[in-house]
């Protein structure tokens, strides 16, 4: 109970404004005690100077009866000295009389002087001469340590209802600021169990506020990575899925049939080695994607002829392009240097240069450029092929992506991932021009050399 942060709160906030008003009360009574007591001297030589006075214009014969009388009209207690050294105590108003008058106060005073107690003191009062059937006498007015105990418990009672007052408006403070935290830690709990449909609704514009709207923030993306894991697990099921379909359909079909004739068989084998080749491309692209997309992959830089990179690309390519008759056009300007990891570019036109040996009927054209301008360097692959409609051009860069033309055809639909993962890394650009029916311009800019991490 004693950990929550509401109670953790509320005491630390009693606990300084005890200290707080107890600190202030006892420093607003060491200073101010001089002001506290030459008020309190004011206002008791006043009382004794008018009682003085009345004393005189009532022209009183007995003095102890006048005393008496007068007393209880003031709150100080009085006392009064002869010159025989006798002296009458008067209580005003209920006022105890313990303060020790010294008696050279008591002599000063009957000599003719008014005595007032230093300030400083802790006993307050005041002494005045008067006469009496032509004798001095000493009237002293004193304060009581009731008066004192009126203010203190003045102070104390301010202080009770400084506590209450502030620590009711601390028990609504501290659940004000607890309850987004509670809902925060509900919703975090919620989160942790798959449910990233929460939302915490904190208007507040302060600390609180910010860490509601990141917690918003980090559940919406954390919903888009379980999005995108999920559609990456339901796209690697799908394209396991078909290939192993095949592969048991038609090795099943070549043990039950005893009548399948030989071409049959041949051709049922030529499916299930295609079909098992194009599984282990899967697993082999997925691999490297997965590779390129972890931050500890290889990344060697090295620097070659990019254009004698393409000649080998394209040179080993032939028997696919040379087999549909595909006129292979190659504008490429001697040694042109490049720093990179050669493995991974390789990789790049060996996608693009397959992508457009597969789209392009037979008797196509595909072109290779190479040009360089102000250290960047552009390979532009082009083809003859079907082309890309508008709405799919932006998205056969995303992982699994096929267009339905080809979703027939041996692709994974991860080629074009790979080859943007590898230009990106390279600091370099790729860029589609492309129509239906019109062929295809895949163009990649990359810097001669890539600028240091
Ligand atoms: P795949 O391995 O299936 O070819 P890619 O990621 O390389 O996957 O390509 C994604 C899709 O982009 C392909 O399915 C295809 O529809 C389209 N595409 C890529 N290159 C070309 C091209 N040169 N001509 C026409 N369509 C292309």
């Amino acid at each position: 109970m004693i950990k929550t942060l509401y109670v953790r709160v509320v005491l630390t906030f009693l606990v300084t404004i005890v200290i707080a008003l107890l600190g202030a009360t006892l420093l607003g009574f060491v200073v101010f005690e001089r002001e506290l007591n030459d008020l309190q001297h004011n206002e008791m030589r006043v009382a004794g100077e008018n009682i003085v006075r009345a004393y005189e214009a009532a022209e009183v014969n007995d003095l102890d009866r006048f005393m008496g009388s007068v007393g209880p009209l003031t709150s100080y207690p009085i006392r009064v000295y002869d010159d025989a050294g006798n002296m009458k105590s008067y209580l005003g108003a209920n006022r105890p009389d313990q303060a020790a008058i010294p008696p050279e106060a008591v002599r000063q005073v009957l000599n003719g002087e008014v005595y007032q107690a230093d300030a400083k003191n802790d006993e307050v009062f005041i002494g005045l001469p008067f006469r009496h059937q032509a004798r001095p006498y000493a009237l002293f007015l004193l304060s009581s340590s009731k008066n004192e105990g009126t203010i203190v418990s003045l102070f104390l009672t301010v202080l009770l209802f400084a506590l209450l007052i502030g620590s009711l408006c601390i028990l609504f403070a501290a659940g004000y600021l607890v309850k987004p935290l509670k809902a925060l830690t509900k919703a975090t709990k919620r989160l942790a169990k798959g449910d990233f449909d929460v939302a915490v609704r904190v208007k507040r514009k302060d600390e609180i506020g910010a860490l509601a709207q990141s917690f918003n923030e980090m559940a919406f993306e954390l919903k888009q990575v379980e999005t995108m894991r999920r559609d990456f697990v339901s796209n690697v099921s799908h394209e396991l899925q078909s290939p192993l379909t095949s592969i048991s359909g038609f090795a099943k079909a070549i043990k039950d049939d005893k009548l399948v004739t030989e071409p049959n068989r041949n051709r049922y084998l030529d499916i299930i080695v295609a079909e098992s080749e194009r599984l282990s491309r899967l697993s082999d692209n997925l691999l490297k994607l997965a590779s390129l997309e972890s931050e500890h992959h290889p990344f060697e830089l090295s620097t070659f002829h990019l254009d004698e990179q393409l000649r080998q690309v394209v040179v080993a390519c032939e028997p696919q392009w040379s087999a549909k008759r595909i006129r292979m056009d190659l504008r490429l300007p001697a040694a042109v240097n490049i720093t990179a990891d050669a493995d991974q570019l390789r990789q790049v036109w060996m996608n693009l240069i397959g992508n457009s040996m597969k789209f392009t009927p037979e008797g196509g054209r595909i072109a290779v450029r190479l040009t360089e301008e102000r250290g960047v360097l552009t390979v532009a692959v082009s083809d003859t092929g079907p082309g890309i409609a508008a709405e799919e051009r932006d998205r056969i860069f995303e992982r699994f992506y096929k267009t339905d033309r080809s979703r027939s055809g041996g692709g994974s639909g991860l080629g074009l991932a790979i080859v943007k993962k590898i230009v990106v890394l390279h600091h370099g650009d790729i860029e589609v021009r492309s129509e239906a029916g019109q062929g295809t311009t895949m163009t990649v800019t990359l810097p001669v050399m890539p600028p240091s991490p």
